[in-house]
């Protein structure tokens, strides 16, 4: 199963097969905002642009998923919400990558798993 996209999002998917890791900037007021939207939340403003941050973050919360909901995926797998570090109002979801189980608060940095192509997706792993 593949992610859908639209008109916001198409971009930044285009930025991950391409293993950027960046999140929206407003020119305005320049808050950072995660996922892709039109306009900004805090003062309306439709100018922004994409501002590359650092592909870490703190693990915020995470599920173990027994149900399969997606095909080839083995369960029970882990998503992880992560709170990202160089924005700290933003959180972005992703599969745990890793042997041991996530720990609340604990410092993760994003992986990029290849598809193909075009298409990678954005998964966590503990920091070094
Ligand atoms: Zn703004």
């Amino acid at each position: 199963m593949r992610p859908v996209t639209d008109r916001d999002s198409a971009e930044w998917w285009e930025r991950v097969a391409r293993h950027e890791f960046a999140v929206q900037e407003c020119d305005s007021c320049g808050t950072l905002r995660f996922p892709a939207r039109a306009y900004c939340h805090r003062c309306r403003t439709r100018r922004w642009h994409w501002r590359p941050i650092a592909p870490a973050g703190r693990v915020e919360s995470w599920i173990v998923s027994h149900q399969p909901f997606l095909a080839g995926v083995t369960e029970p797998y882990v998503v992880v919400m992560v709170r990202l570090a160089d924005a700290p109002e933003c959180v972005m979801y992703g599969n745990w990558d890793w042997p041991e189980p996530p720990v609340a608060g604990g410092p993760v940095r994003a992986v990029f798993a290849v598809v193909d192509e075009e298409l990678s997706l954005i998964n966590w792993r503990p920091a070094e």
